[in-house]
């Protein structure tokens, strides 16, 4: 087995590496080093989670120990497409170069352009950037590519479903043709493929067989769950979510629970909340600052609830998250294996729970069909006593004062009234997620209405049940699908009309 010390790094990287606890590369790293530090392209097909960054920042360390950085001309680049991703590749630069003296610059949108243009001004030797962030700066006339000797493109696959390919090949034609370049993508689509064919020039291939299995530490359940009407849907399976964390008690100690939409991301974060959880959202939508506190706050433990959107979430790197909670079945199978693999990291154990209705019936089956196994099935935790009981009155269960032990779970700041809204979640700038989310951002636009007019179970005031019900249905149907008209058409046909006029 290759070993950190067989691969030429430079001796104050290998110390780093070791004071970081690692043993040996992963193979990743084992394939990549070796020509990175030779100078050569490499082509890695690997995602998150195989220890790619490392197997791009550690060579790049040590190449540019040697030399030094000019005003305003990086000597090397790293594009990410978001801007969690490109601060934990920063994060990494900070660990592994911390024996070496090089300068880096962070430019991602949502942070003051003063700042970015000092540290670029004073020459950088590794800039980390989001490809529009770069963009901007570049046609500020405050930044020059010429000098880029190592180029990396991260996660170019996101970079694809994100619309971010014209801005790399743009960024691509700015630097020198003499430049190295290190680019990683999970898979090969043929846009991919074009764009390495165009770029890179007789790439080392490093492929890390994709991972369809799931870690054998994380036990995985499902909930089938059926609304006993289709206008209490959205209520009913928030419910269900309660009752899912209530059910695990203790042993819960945190959890990230993934919506497929970013509407239900701040639906689910607004009404767990209510209740008394300790629950803050993640998505492309809210502002860096927000993103960023929450994030530090679920790594350090300081919150517990982190509902998220894939985009959002994926690659980010939390070593302790005892549960993932599906509020809904992936779109792409592939999804759920990200997603779970939140959980059960280095060994821990892990619990997986999804909620899947029988519209997700499809996609469950496709999960199943990718990971190769049957998932167990869990009862609705809502028993049928109680989903009767509530039936009546719709809102009963949603708009209910929150019950006192459900309260006492959260910290004392939690229990107040969602009056914490940020001016981004109360107005969110529509910003590319996923494609097939397009169609849906129309309707994403719409919580700032939300905020004026109560949502069934994020609602404050208690308004006559007529007026409250037509409420919910309108905006139940608005995340509605039209079913029956095959797989493959373009997503929004499937929507009802309400939602495209809505758009
Ligand atoms: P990545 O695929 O870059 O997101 O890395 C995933 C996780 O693996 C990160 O927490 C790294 O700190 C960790 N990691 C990277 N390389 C190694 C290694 N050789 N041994 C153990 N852990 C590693």
């Amino acid at each position: 087995m290759t070993k950190f010390t067989d691969l030429n790094l430079n001796p104050k990287v290998l110390k780093a590496i070791e004071e970081a606890g690692y043993e040996n590369p992963t193979p990743i790293q084992s394939g990549a080093i070796p020509a990175a530090l030779e100078g050569r392209d490499v082509l890695g097909i690997a995602q998150t989670g195989t220890g790619k960054t490392a197997s791009f920042t550690l060579p790049m360390i040590t190449r540019l120990a040697r030399g030094r950085a000019r005003a305003r001309m990086p000597r090397s680049l790293v594009l990410c497409p978001t801007r969690e991703l490109a601060a934990q590749v920063a994060e990494n630069f900070d660990t592994y170069a911390k024996h070496v003296k090089l300068t880096k610059a962070l430019l991602i949108g949502g942070v003051s352009f003063k700042e970015q243009d000092a540290a670029i001004d004073r020459g950088v030797d590794v800039l980390i950037a989001t490809p529009g962030r770069l963009l901007d700066h570049f046609e500020r006339g405050k930044l020059l590519l010429t000098g880029i000797e190592i180029m990396v493109v991260d996660e170019a696959d996101r970079m694809l479903d994100m619309g971010f390919i014209p801005d790399i090949e743009r960024i691509f034609s700015l630097t020198p043709f003499t430049r190295q370049t290190l680019f990683f993508s999970a898979t090969m689509a043929p846009e991919i493929e074009r764009i390495t064919n165009t770029f890179l020039s007789g790439p080392e291939r490093v492929e890390i067989a994709r991972q369809a299995s799931t870690s054998e530490t994380i036990e995985q359940a499902v909930v089938m769950f059926k609304a006993s009407r289709k206008d209490r849907e959205a209520t009913e399976k928030r419910r269900v979510l309660r009752e899912l964390i209530d059910q695990e008690g203790e042993g819960i100690k945190n959890a990230i629970i993934f919506c497929n939409r970013k509407t239900d991301v701040d639906m689910v974060a607004k009404s767990l909340k209510k209740y008394g959880y300790d629950a803050a959202p993640i998505h492309g939508d809210l502002d860096q600052s927000q993103r960023t506190r929450t994030l530090d706050g679920f790594r350090e433990g300081a919150l517990k609830f982190l509902i998220a959107s894939d985009v959002a979430a994926r690659g980010l790197d939390v070593p302790s998250v005892s549960h993932v909670i599906n509020f809904d079945v992936p779109g792409h199978a592939e999804d759920y294996v990200h997603r779970i693999g939140r959980t059960g990291r280095a060994g821990r154990d892990g619990k997986a729970i999804t909620i899947c209705t029988p519209r997700d019936e499809k996609a469950l089956d496709a999960v199943e069909g990718l990971v190769q196994k049957q998932i167990t099935r869990l009862e609705n935790p809502v028993k049928p006593a109680a989903r009767k009981a509530a039936a009546p009155a719709e809102d009963s269960t949603d708009t209910a004062k929150p019950k006192p032990t459900r309260r006492s779970r959260s910290k004392p700041a939690a229990q107040k009234p969602d009056t914490s809204t940020s001016p981004a979640e109360a107005n969110p700038v529509v910003e590319v997620e996923q494609p097939q989310q397009a169609p849906v951002q129309a309707v994403q636009e719409k919580p700032a209405r939300s905020q004026d007019r109560p949502q069934q179970d994020v609602g404050t005031g208690s308004k006559p049940n007529k007026s409250r019900s037509s409420r919910g249905r309108r905006d139940d149907r608005r995340d509605e699908k039209v079913v029956g008209m095959g797989d493959h058409m373009p997503s929004f046909i499937a929507l009802s009309f309400d939602e495209r006029r809505a758009g």
